[in-house]
């Protein structure tokens, strides 16, 4: 399968890696490509949203016409992980000045999203939740919360009482950055909603 990582700007090295890790951890044949372009975007099954300045994703998203297409695909299934300022753009609510500051939410996930929730209080921490079961590591790096979510989405990681990871069909949004932890789970995980939907 191959997986498309937006290449914008963000964790966009850290995210191909950890892509190529939960690949080899789950013994599956994976490519790994950074998608700038709509035909980067049509040659992959799955797409990674990078956490990064949602401000400049959402600008160049716009200007290469990606913005459009991804929502597109998303409608027809297409499997996307955002994760924190990707995850801030695959919401349909935003709060905290979001949409005037140029950001145009992707609309896709029902939640609503705070931008900068915690980088008030605290610009960065680190912090241990359960992802079905087992420990999962969680990096915040001046991270969204997720304020509400609506009746179709499955809460999947929490952390101080709060929705910090969440499945909608295909679609993963979290508030954390599993790219900079060395277990694989999120990854996988996505990697198995990917391969779930392209052998459909
Ligand atoms: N709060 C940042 C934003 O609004 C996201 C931070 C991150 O992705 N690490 O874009």
């Amino acid at each position: 399968m191959k997986v498309g990582v937006i290449s914008i700007q963000g964790d966009v090295s850290e995210h191909i890696e950890a892509v190529q890790r939960a690949g080899t951890s789950t013994s599956r044949s994976v490519e790994v490509v950074g998608v700038r372009t709509i035909e980067d975007l049509e040659k992959v099954d799955g797409l990674v949203m990078p956490g990064g300045e949602s401000t400049t994703i959402s600008k160049l998203l716009q200007r290469w016409g990606l913005h459009d297409r991804v929502v597109e695909r998303a409608s027809e299934g297409f499997p996307i992980m955002g994760t924190c300022a990707g995850c801030i753009l695959l919401a349909k609510r935003g709060q905290g000045g979001i949409e005037e500051k140029g950001v145009k939410l992707l609309g896709l996930v029902d939640i609503g999203v705070d931008r900068n929730a915690y980088g008030r209080q605290v610009d960065s921490f680190e912090a241990t939740s359960t992802l079905k079961g087992e420990p999962v590591h969680l990096v915040f790096i001046r991270a969204p919360m997720i304020l509400d979510v609506g009746e179709g989405v499955e809460v999947l990681v929490e952390y101080d009482e709060k929705p910090v990871m969440v499945r909608q069909g295909n679609l993963l949004a979290l508030t954390f950055h599993p790219e900079l932890s060395t277990d694989s789970s999120v990854h996988s995980m996505f990697l198995d909603i990917v391969e779930d939907h392209s052998h459909r």
